[in-house]
């Protein structure tokens, strides 16, 4: 019985399939994120003897379970129609060949599968010759059109593979951003962009750019900035790599921005001129480096960079208690003091503790 190699099951059906990323991946000899498999017939009903069944979806046909500590997701074989174009697709059809299956699939080296059973490829678009030739080709010509986000896989995949458009494929892309449905699933768009942009790759901006993808978020023309975003986070690590590129855009209202991620954006863009480190240093204290690099990029580098590699490191260390101590008692009074301390240690940094105690006692004299 052949064994599989690359999740630990051993089964004897021919009708299990990796399928998708999975195949892509292993012919590329890189290792896959997740493995799909798929089953011609019903998944739920075979798969569920694998392992441990972690979640199922009769309707969709798919179940995932845990097999040897690994999670693995079996999808029954299916045929979708896009009823309304850039949303999610119906499903019309569950147990369908695996022909049908495949043909729904985003672009052929994503439509490529791998017999369980015997390791042959099974490969109905030419996905192999197009894996050879590193090149992204949809599989029919209304693709972009049934789903957009496509354009941003398509994106991804050049980037984390160094893959190229197949010609046609990006003659499809150009006609459909110069006609784009805005009335389209803004949830899937969103993931897409995180996944991309999460790469940190200063060439997935300039395409995204230069190919005018980002008119999918919205068509205000946007230029590429004269900086090296990549570089800029490779210094200053954030926690989210995507909206450093993606907050540069002027109109994110179709994107449905999480309060977190709206904040972040809406505390660089409310950022104005800045003209003395006190100010600097009052603007950007309490910001995320996102909102700040945000700013650098967009606005002034030479302030940002003058805030996060040395103005944030002082820190003043006079605290309420000694206020009270010298007698003072509390009152918004209280932050004018820290404020005077704050901007004679911006001007010297060197001043100690004992330094500022006298400040303030030389000011309340
Ligand atoms: P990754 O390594 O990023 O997981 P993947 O190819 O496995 O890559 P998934 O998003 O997990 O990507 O999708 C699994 C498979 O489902 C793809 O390989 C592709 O065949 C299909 N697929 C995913 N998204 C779409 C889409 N928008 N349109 C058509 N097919 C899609």
């Amino acid at each position: 019985m052949w064994k599989m190699d690359i999740i630990n099951i051993y089964d004897n059906s021919d009708k299990l399939y990796y399928i998708g990323g999975v195949v892509r991946d292993k012919l590329l000899g890189i290792e896959s994120f997740d493995v799909d498999i798929t089953y011609v017939g019903d998944a739920v009903e075979y798969c569920a003897k694998f392992g441990k069944v972690v979640q199922e979806n009769p309707d969709f046909g798919t179940i995932r379970v845990n097999v040897d500590g690994r999670e693995v997701d079996f999808a029954s074989t299916r045929a979708e129609v896009y009823e309304k174009k850039g949303h999610l697709p119906v499903v019309t059809k569950i147990g369908c060949s695996l022909k049908e299956d495949v043909l729904r699939r985003d672009f052929t080296v994503n439509a490529l599968a791998m017999s369980v059973k015997t390791g042959e490829i099974v490969d109905y678009v030419g996905g192999q010759e197009d894996l050879k030739n590193k090149v992204l080709r949809v599989l029919h010509d209304k693709s972009f059109i049934d789903d957009p986000t496509r354009i941003i896989r398509g994106l991804k995949f050049r980037v984390r593979f160094g893959f190229d458009l197949e010609p046609k494929t990006r003659k499809l892309q150009e006609d459909y951003l110069a006609h784009i449905n805005y009335d389209m699933s803004y949830k899937r768009v969103k993931k897409e962009l995180i996944e991309t942009f999460n790469l940190n790759s200063q060439y997935a901006f300039e395409l995204f750019i230069k190919e005018e993808i980002y008119k999918l978020i919205s068509p205000e023309k946007f230029e590429i900035p004269n900086v090296n975003v990549q570089e800029l986070i490779n210094k200053y690590p954030v926690e989210y790599p995507w909206l450093v590129y993606i907050g540069l855009l002027p109109n994110l209202a179709r994107l449905d921005l999480t309060k977190e991620e709206k904040r972040i954006i809406e505390d660089f863009r409310s950022v104005g001129k800045l003209k003395t480190d006190f100010k600097i240093y009052k603007a950007f204290d309490g910001l995320t480096t996102e909102s700040i690099l945000l700013y650098a990029v967009s606005k002034d580098m030479k302030v940002a960079l003058k805030y996060l590699d040395t103005l944030r490191n002082t820190k003043i260390s006079i605290t309420g208690d000694d206020l009270k101590s010298l007698g003072i008692e509390p009152s918004p009074k209280y932050q004018e003091i820290f404020d005077y301390v704050l901007k004679k240690k911006l001007k010297n940094p060197q001043i100690t503790y004992e330094d500022e105690i006298q400040l303030v006692k030389n000011l309340i004299k």
